[in-house]
């Protein structure tokens, strides 16, 4: 099948990796020794591209791209709140000259870029009229090839500098991180370590629908989730689905999108049936945190683009279909030294990795303190669905330690101190050609938010659908406000062992509420939470306050990441997302229920009163018949009255111009109008003659 598609079965991933990437092999080869050099060092310690320099690489970029077959290059830049990014394509041509034209890309057409960025969400950062935007090339993510086109990683701020995209606050942020990581380790006698990286390795979950049943839903065209629909016999609750053998057409779709991912660079790695039916995930392995969010956004582009080729549809919506699992990102996030220490691994002994015990501490304080920050950055208006609606992961931030890392903590909230670890042990099966297997000294708790998983926690809420580029400049900034608390309560201790002892003790003991070892799902959590404090915001739209919080501004203006009004504008481009997302859901609904389920119940009661009158005339009972019409016109009204109801809070929730007020007023009126209209129909489309039915069903797109 592979082969019909113009793919070669049986790819070797050493030959492929990297194929389209000027990476630093390539670099090595095409450039002068000493521009190589100086391109390496700004890569990994910053600094200054001269114009010399640019116009070499870029002269070898484009020789190189050319020999690719590139016709074209492109910044690529994720501006803020749209996840799947944006670019711009220019040619090589150059002007002609005596009717002939040159190859040109020159050192500037690298660095910088000026898209016309006035139709880009800036929060009223910006007047419409100003329109310029710039993009800067992001010399730590690599440039590639791309459907003939050089594509090259940049960051994007407006015509006065403020940020406009996601990427530019998170190279702050990470930057802020490790020069504060860096000072702290110095503090604690480290002396080799010079920077304290990011990693990240996200697991993209979404789902596979088949394109002809798609194209027949405007629900899922205009708004990427299903409006209507009621659950067919079988939903997940049989549990075959989660690791299930993988069809056929989804595992040629999926070698499709490794191949196309490893000659990008990407490691693609793991692969699987997600426990919906239809859902799947991948997940590369983990990069620093710049260049995973540039992956992502390469990964979620190649999965959509993809599908088509197999006759299949990808949703990246949080929660395509209601009574069935959405999906989400699972952020793995560690910090690790340029030589290789992860601060997060508490190695064999963890009650003698007092490094380890003090930065878990530092990481407690930070979840504690902006919990509803990481929450917000996290999500979208698709991610409502998910969090606090009864699945992964709920909407209260809660730490999961894990029982031996648990003990740990309990030992130094009770006597100041751990003295001992639990050890993992063994599974032995008894039969002695199985081998006995050394456990993990952690299980996995899935019901968790913030779950670690022996040497990384895995941050659950992220949305499938957004970029993960907010989640980790608030992950790298919170840390690096920990530390710096850290670095000046210990700065000038006489006992420095003595010091990091007390202060790991008392801000284990400030912030213990954030740990939950239990069920995250249960009612009793939920109470708990709220006895301990701990914020539970189940709309998006209540938790954005938290953008321009004060503790919020101080931490990411301390480390020059955002400033205030930055930060305003962002608010308000979640305000508008929200209201923008919503109004296309009601409009989607209104015209589906006016186009397609008002006339499909507007026939069968005529097709039932013909059948009543006829069945009568024939002097035979036409009580059955004569019941079934009732109930048909009477969910017939339900939709007229639910339709016009919705069609007047939409309206008035959209013509308000106050973006905080409008999100509010689709949150509070018009989702539960919209509710009011799905009832009725859900309730028809079960019974009433499935041929007629204008749309495909549930049944049919996730059982075909
Ligand atoms: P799970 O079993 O939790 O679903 P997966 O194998 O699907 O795990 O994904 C785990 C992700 O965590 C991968 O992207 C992997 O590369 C990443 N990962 C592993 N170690 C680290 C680490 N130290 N820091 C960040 N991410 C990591
Ligand atoms: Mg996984």
């Amino acid at each position: 099948m592979l082969e019909m598609k113009g793919i070669k079965m049986g790819v070797n991933v050493a030959e492929v990796f990297g194929k389209d990437v000027f990476d630093e092999t390539v670099m090595k080869d095409r450039l002068p020794e000493s521009t190589y050099k100086e391109i390496k060092k700004i890569m990994y310690e910053g600094g200054d591209i001269t114009p010399d320099i640019a116009n070499i690489v870029a002269q070898a970029m484009k020789e190189w791209a050319i020999e690719k077959g590139a016709t074209h290059y492109t910044h690529v830049f994720q501006p803020y709140v749209i996840s799947i990014g944006a670019e711009k394509h220019d040619s090589f041509a150059s002007i002609p000259s005596d009717g002939k034209i040159d190859n040109t890309f020159t050192g500037k057409d690298l660095l910088m870029g000026e898209p016309d960025a006035s139709s880009f969400p800036s929060g009223g950062l910006r007047e419409t009229s100003g329109a310029r935007g710039y993009t800067a090339w992001d010399v730590t993510s690599p440039v590639y090839v791309r459907d003939d086109t050089l594509c090259i990683p940049t960051a994007f701020c407006s015509y006065t500098g403020e940020s406009l995209d996601t990427k530019a606050p998170l190279l702050k942020a990470m930057h802020a991180v490790s020069k504060y990581g860096v000072r702290l380790l110095r503090l604690l006698g480290n002396t080799t370590s010079r920077r304290v990286m990011s990693y990240v390795g996200p697991e993209q979950e979404y789902f596979l629908i088949p394109k002809e049943l798609y194209d027949k839903r405007p629900d899922l065209i205009y708004s990427g989730r299903t409006l209507f629909g009621s659950m067919p016999p079988k939903g997940q609750e049989m549990d075959d689905q989660y690791f299930g053998a993988i069809r056929e057409n989804v595992k040629a779709f999926m070698d499709d999108v490794n191949v196309q991912l490893w000659k990008l660079g990407i490691s693609a790695k793991t692969q699987h049936n997600e426990v919906a039916p239809c859902q799947h995930e991948v997940a590369p392995i983990f990069s620093v945190s710049n260049v995973a969010l540039d992956n992502n956004y390469l990964i979620m582009s190649i999965l959509k683009k993809t599908a088509g080729k197999y006759g299949l549809v990808c949703l990246l919506h949080e929660k395509p279909f209601e009574g069935i699992n959405g999906s989400g990102k699972h952020n793995n996030w560690s910090l690790t030294t340029d030589d290789g220490i992860n601060l997060f691994k508490p190695g064999k002994n963890p009650d003698e990795n007092k490094l380890f015990q003090l930065i878990l501490a530092c990481l407690m304080e930070a979840v504690d303190k902006h919990a509803l920050l990481l929450r917000t950055a996290a999500s979208d208006t698709g991610n409502d669905h998910r969090l606090g609606a009864n699945e992964a992961p709920p909407a209260i931030i809660s730490m999961y330690l894990g029982d031996q890392v648990a003990d740990i903590v309990e030992q130094i909230l009770e006597k100041g101190e751990a003295t001992r670890s639990l050890s993992a042990g063994t599974i032995d099966f008894g039969i002695n050609k199985l081998p006995i297997l050394e456990k993990d000294p952690t299980d996995r708790n899935r019901t968790s938010p913030f779950a670690f998983t022996g040497n990384r926690f895995e941050f659950r809420m992220v949305a499938s659908g957004s970029s993960i580029g907010d989640t980790n400049t608030v992950l790298s900034a919170m840390m690096a406000e920990a530390f710096v608390n850290a670095i000046e309560a210990l700065e000038g201790a006489e006992d420095m062992d003595k010091a990091v002892a007390e202060y790991t003790a008392k801000i284990m003991r400030e912030h213990r509420r954030i740990i939950f070892n239990g069920d995250g799902y249960s009612k009793e959590w939920e109470e708990e939470a709220a006895k301990r404090g701990l914020p539970n915001y189940k709309s998006i739209v209540d938790a954005i306050p938290s953008i321009t919080e004060d503790s919020t501004v101080k931490m990411f203006e301390q480390f020059n990441i955002l400033t205030r009004a930055e930060l305003e504008a962002r608010k308000d481009i979640y305000y508008s997302e929200y209201a923008g997302v919503r109004n296309i859901e009601a409009k989607a609904m209104i015209q589906m229920a006016n186009q397609m389920y008002i006339p499909t119940a507007v026939y069968c009661s005529k097709e039932l009163a013909d059948t009543v009158i006829a069945v009568k005339n024939a002097g035979v009972d036409a009580t059955a018949q004569a019941e079934l019409l009732g109930e048909v016109s009477a969910k017939l009204l339900e939709m007229r009255k639910a339709v016009k109801a919705l069609e007047e809070v939409a309206e008035k929730a959209y013509s308000e111009k106050e973006s905080q007020k409008s999100a509010e007023l689709f949150k509070n009126e018009v989702m539960p109008a919209m509710d009011s209209l799905r009832k009725p129909v859900d309730e028809l489309e079960k019974i009433v003659d499935k041929d007629v039915w204008p749309v495909p069903s549930y049944g049919d797109m996730l059982f075909y």
